[in-house]
């Protein structure tokens, strides 16, 4: 068992910072079902990410906010990710993917104008990361059970950059070097918002 069962509380101290191989590996598939262990090291990243949008908790344990959080970010190389994200009510809407893969997605792209964040990343980094609009992730849940989901916007923006972290790409490796403002031509891209 790893250190990260479902009583153990997540902290910045165990997010893992660019620069260590682990965010570069492109992760292992899970077994399905999947083990107790990775159940369990899931109901853990998903308490992080609820702690981390709490007020009163992340300010108590200087959690930086998060609403996506992959295994390799806590070190673990396997591919699974958490992500705590809100319907158009504001009711949290809770994704824990096992084997998550992008089985279609729009050919319209969009990019978040004030760039991305990670948890990962400790400074602010500036430039246009483009997005598919739209997405259908094909993943595992808990038990097992083949899931088909569908995002868009900001939801759509959050899969795809968990989904890079499982396969070892930071999200700045999707800003133009030369420019970082600059879109990809021949494609529909429009700002979110
Ligand atoms: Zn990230």
């Amino acid at each position: 068992m790893s250190k990260f069962n479902s009583n153990y509380m997540i902290t910045m101290d165990d997010i893992v910072r660019e620069g260590d191989d682990i965010l570069r590996v492109v992760t292992e598939p899970v077994s399905i079902p999947p083990s107790e262990e990775d159940r369990e090291e899931m109901i853990s990243m998903m308490a992080f990410l609820k702690n981390s949008q709490d007020p009163i908790i992340s300010k108590k344990y200087k959690l930086r906010a998060g609403v996506g959080l992959s295994a390799n970010q806590i070190g673990l190389n396997k591919r699974m990710f958490a992500a705590l994200l809100s319907d158009d009510q504001g009711r949290d809407r809770e994704y824990a993917l096992f084997n998550p893969k992008i089985i279609s997605h729009s050919t319209a792209m969009t990019y978040l104008p004030e760039s991305e964040g990670c948890l990962s990343v400790d400074r602010s980094v500036q430039g246009f990361v483009p997005r598919y609009e739209k997405v259908q992730i094909k993943a595992y849940d808990a038990e097992g059970n083949e899931l088909k989901l569908r995002f868009k916007g900001f939801d759509a923006i959050v899969m795809q950059h968990e989904l890079d972290h499982l396969n070892g790409i930071m999200f700045y490796d999707r800003i133009n070097k030369d420019n970082p403002f600059k879109l990809p031509e021949g494609v529909q891209i429009s700002s979110l918002y």
